[in-house]
């Protein structure tokens, strides 16, 4: 179902290193958007926290992964779903569980056009819903 690593990385014009080739099969296979000490936990080796914040950031230069920031400071990172600089991927809701803390991406969401000022216009937004999801509801 899911992209391969190898194809992510030539889209993106990114060599493989072990590190990207790791951490993309870690946010390739969670629907969630997850920290750096999650990403971290999964991975098949122990890479320094400055291999890990380095891949995150080309990461994201690249467009392949975007971050939405919880709780105030938590920033959760998680897979763009196409090129978040061609076609706008940034912009969609996250969900953030304010029990167990998870974050999911959400399907796209328009901002009411009306309550943007005339003659501005938007770049990115970010929305965040908190409340519980399905395991912590029940
Ligand atoms: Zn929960
Ligand atoms: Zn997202």
């Amino acid at each position: 179902m899911s992209k391969s690593i190898k194809e992510l990385l030539r889209v993106h014009k990114l060599n493989k290193t072990p590190c990207r080739a790791d951490m993309l099969g870690v946010l390739i296979e969670t629907d969630r958007a997850l920290s750096e000490q999650e990403i971290k936990e999964q991975l098949a080796y122990d890479y320094d926290r400055v291999t890990v914040f380095r891949t995150l950031r080309t990461f994201i230069d690249a467009g392949l992964v975007h971050h939405v920031t919880v709780n105030m400071h938590e920033v959760k990172y998680a897979l763009s779903k196409r090129d978040s600089r061609q076609n706008g991927d940034n912009a969609h809701a996250h969900f953030h569980c304010e029990t167990c803390g998870q974050v999911v991406c959400l399907g796209s969401f328009s901002p009411d056009e009306a309550v943007i000022p005339e003659h501005f216009s938007v770049k990115d937004y970010e929305l965040i819903i908190n409340g519980l999801c399905a395991k912590c509801n029940a």
